[in-house]
């Protein structure tokens, strides 16, 4: 592992990547580049070259053209590079331009084929490869884009976290579904994970907070779009900062202890864990009693005819918890999540008894 690469596995310096959306001229990717060199806070410049625009008609960028401006990039600032590849050409010319780091796009690791392609192309090569995830919420596709990068022979691998699409209302741009990047982490604990804020949030307030909260979660690196102008971007322009933005929100960033040692602090964390587990016990004490006594519903249902789903009583029973939950702190989105949870597993619960199974063993 080169000493570039070891940056991705250091949790005291998060590897911070960033540039504009979309390469746009010359001038804008080397003033770029200079003034994002100057905060001594980055270490990679990316630029979108080839744009994979939802709908015709947008910019769709310069082209091959930019990989020249990134070159120059390189060699005035000593930033490594990074570009989007989407297809065995663009790696060709991509490589040939010296960049570092190639990533391949949302809309791209959702088609195996594509990822195959670039897979192939990229045999024998030595350069770092980032996937970001599918844009659709598949921790498979995204494991299996890595894979197939893998089984070209690149080692120098990692993932990049961008938020999955929504359909209708979201804060986010991309909601980040916190979930899947953190179930990859397990699956692929030595694979770095990245996060994305600005494809995240699709705006700029919230950056600094998502930013902080993969670095809670204990993500490697962060990829933040910036441009010298970016009420002026081609692409992307609600979400990017300057790099003088960007070198205060990386200030803000608290870099916390992943696995303290042992010192002072240890034995309260200890105590903390242990309430929490004893928690978790009786929460889950408690959840067991429920679906005993939902069983015990199942059967009195079955014996009289009546139906699983009393709607009427389920609006009773999500208001009851609702002002439970909130006079608890309890945020409204997560009390629905859990009290949905509950209800599949005791409407299940309930089928199995009335369909004779559960019942056979208690009677
Ligand atoms: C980008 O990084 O500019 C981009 C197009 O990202 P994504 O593939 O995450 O949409
Ligand atoms: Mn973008």
């Amino acid at each position: 592992m080169n000493s570039f690469f070891s940056h991705f596995f250091s949790y005291h310096t998060p590897t911070i990547i960033s540039g504009p959306c979309s390469a746009e001229t010359e001038e804008q990717v080397m003033e770029t580049a200079i003034q994002l060199a100057q905060t001594q806070k980055v270490h990679i410049l990316r630029a979108g070259i080839w744009k994979p625009r939802t709908k015709p008609g947008s910019f769709e960028g310069v082209g091959s053209i930019g990989l020249t401006w990134l070159q120059r990039a390189k060699k005035e600032t000593g930033l490594k590079t990074a570009v989007e590849v989407a297809s065995p050409v663009h790696v060709e010319l991509a490589l040939k331009h010296e960049v570092d780091v190639l990533w391949i796009g949302a809309r791209t690791t959702a088609n195996p084929f594509a990822v195959q392609e670039i897979a192939n192309s990229l045999k024998k090569v030595d350069v770092i490869v980032l996937v970001k995830n599918p844009v659709n919420p598949d921790i498979n596709l995204w494991e299996g884009g890595i894979e197939r990068i893998a089984k070209a022979g690149i080692n120098k691998l990692g993932a990049i976290h961008r938020g999955f699409s929504t359909y209708g209302n979201s804060d986010f741009r991309n909601p980040p579904q916190w979930q899947i990047p953190i179930e990859l982490k397990q699956h692929l604990p030595h694979i770095p994970l990245f996060c994305d804020p600005s494809h995240i949030c699709g705006k700029t307030d919230s950056l600094l907070q998502i930013a902080q909260k993969a670095l809670d979660l204990n993500f490697n690196g962060l990829m933040i779009e910036s441009h010298i102008n970016p009420g002026k971007a081609w692409s992307d322009a609600q979400q990017q900062i300057t790099p003088n933005a960007l070198s205060t929100l990386i200030s803000h960033l608290v870099i916390r202890e992943y696995n303290p040692a042992l010192h002072n602090k240890e034995a309260e964390l200890i105590k903390l864990r242990e309430k929490i587990n004893m928690l978790d016990n009786e929460l889950f004490d408690i959840l067991g009693k429920r679906m005993q006594t939902i069983i015990e519903l199942g059967i009195y249902k079955k014996q009289n005819n009546i139906k699983i789903l009393q709607p009427e009583r389920w609006e009773e029973v999500v208001k009851i918890c609702m002002e439970e939950g909130l006079s608890n702190g309890l945020s409204k989105e997560f009390v629905s999540l859990i009290l949905s949870a509950i209800h599949i597993e005791s409407i299940n619960k309930q089928s199995s008894v009335m369909n004779k199974e559960e019942l056979k063993k208690l009677l």
